[in-house]
């Protein structure tokens, strides 16, 4: 393809983007797909010659298109949201364009330099403390394994990565029992091994652990020879949006001297807002690690995780790796790829950049203002349909319910509402029981498509009961 071409299909598909978005809230929201539907239309081995775009653009339209289940979609209401904001959209363009490797500062300096501004405008747009630093990660999952492993070398005076785990104890982590499944995946990884992730019951309003059995954890494994490594907060959970007293969990993680990560991935974005951080975000200043993912809730198109860090040092200290060839001279610099585990990166700062200059940080808190509010509407709709129960109510903008019947019902309404197509919705389990679950946050999506919803579940429950 030579560049006259590329400009003239540049120009198509940006066109086609425009009218993808416009056309959106036509089309069913989840891909009304069979396995195996989408594979048998290709190819089984690759062209030998060249094939001219045209053909190529027709086929992803005819084959492609059908098979895409629409995140932007504006009753998109399963599990979080990853908003991808027009503005966030055209950075990425000419991120793909100029195509860096952004892994040391010298191989773009303008990336790591805009991206240790960008760390900072999200901190103070989260009420987060000045001296708090930060990095860049794809995704919520690899700043916790980076927080976890952080954890493993502190705990055991930075020896693991070089003699591997020998401790005489076994190392210990602690969370409650609402986390996500990342947390479960870093403690494997990092070989400090599931059984040695302790789950403590959350309760309360907010579902909060509870701090007098976490305490007593602790102190049970340090009486059986255990070490304790650090503890794992949530603002937000994925199930239910369970958040920590992140205060009591702090008091007890400084008393003991354990290192401490904050997972808010999805409600970290909120905290844009003051109003919610009394309630759920009160200590998170504390937290020697925090998580958030901007390319949930906020409008950065995935992918694009925040980890603030309290002190880098620890992890740094844990990843840092400096080979010969990747040795640069002169300044004093940041090379970001000493934080974190892959040495490649992409250049995400631009689309942040973007995203916070076009809408302003007013902009995105009407945005989550309102799904915050609209979600609260609907639950009061659902609560008071026949035979409906609110299970979990409204934090921030996800809560989940369940209609009349057992379990396998709530799974038969749910697969029924994803067949009509007109929203988009997923199950939990909480207290042992089937949920529904509901969540507002998709970044076009208005109170009309919101409260719309409550006229679908009424129609296809009518079907179904
Ligand atoms: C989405 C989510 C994650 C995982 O995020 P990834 O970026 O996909 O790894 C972790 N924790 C919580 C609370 C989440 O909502």
């Amino acid at each position: 393809m030579n560049w006259d071409e590329f400009s003239h299909w540049g120009q198509h598909i940006s066109r086609w983007a425009a009218n993808y978005h416009q056309t959106l809230a036509e089309r069913p929201v989840r891909a009304q797909t069979a396995p195996g539907e989408i594979s048998c239309q290709l190819e089984e081995a690759p062209p030998e010659t060249g094939q001219p775009m045209e053909a190529i653009m027709a086929d992803f339209e005819r084959i492609v298109m059908p098979g895409m289940t629409h995140w932007q979609h504006p009753r998109f209401f399963a599990y979080f949201p990853a908003n991808a904001a027009p503005p966030s959209m055209l950075a990425e363009m000419l991120v793909t364009t100029i195509a860096a490797q952004c892994m040391l500062w010298q191989t773009s300096p303008a990336a790591t330099e805009v991206e240790g501004v960008m760390v900072d405008w999200l901190r103070q747009a989260l009420g987060l403390p000045g001296g708090m630093t930060g990095v860049i990660q794809d995704s919520a999952s690899s700043a916790t394994l980076s927080a976890v492993l952080t954890m493993r070398e502190r705990a055991t005076g930075f020896t693991g990565n070089r003699d591997g785990l020998n401790t005489k104890g076994a190392l210990r982590i602690y969370c409650s029992d609402q986390v996500h499944s990342s947390i479960d995946r870093a403690c494997w990884v990092a070989g400090i091994g599931e059984n040695n992730l302790v789950k403590l019951p959350a309760n309360g309003p907010t579902f909060a652990i509870d701090a007098i059995a976490l305490e007593a954890a602790i102190q049970a494994d340090i009486t059986a020879g255990h070490i304790p490594a650090g503890i794992i907060a949530i603002t937000g959970g994925t199930g239910v949006g369970a958040c920590d007293d992140l205060n009591a969990v702090a008091d007890i993680a400084r008393k003991y001297d354990l290192y401490t990560h904050l997972d808010a991935a999805w409600a970290g974005s909120a905290m844009i807002c003051p109003e919610f951080r009394d309630a759920l975000w009160s200590g998170a200043d504390r937290y020697d690690s925090i998580v958030f993912n901007p390319h949930k809730w906020l409008g950065a198109q995935f992918d694009c995780a925040i980890q603030f860090l309290k002190d880098a040092k620890p992890q740094l200290d844990t990843l840092k790796i400096e080979p010969e060839y990747l040795k640069t001279t002169g300044a004093d610099v940041t090379n970001y790829s000493e934080w974190t585990i892959p040495l490649g990166r992409r250049f995400r700062a631009l689309k942040i950049w973007f995203l916070l200059r076009s809408y302003g940080l007013e902009g995105l808190r009407t945005r989550i203002r309102n799904h915050v509010a609209w979600a609260q509407e609907l639950a009061e709709l659902i609560g008071a349909m026949d035979g409906f129960e609110i299970t979990t109510g409204p934090i921030l903008s996800l809560f989940s319910f369940r209609c009349p019947g057992d379990d396998d019902t709530q799974q038969r309404l749910v697969d029924a509402l994803n067949e009509d197509g007109r929203i988009y919705l997923t199950q939990g389990m909480f207290d042992g029981r089937k949920i529904i679950r509901f969540q507002v946050g998709q970044f076009d999506t208005t109170r009309d498509d919101v409260l719309m919803a409550a006229t679908v579940i009424r129609e296809v429950w009518g079907k179904l009961s």
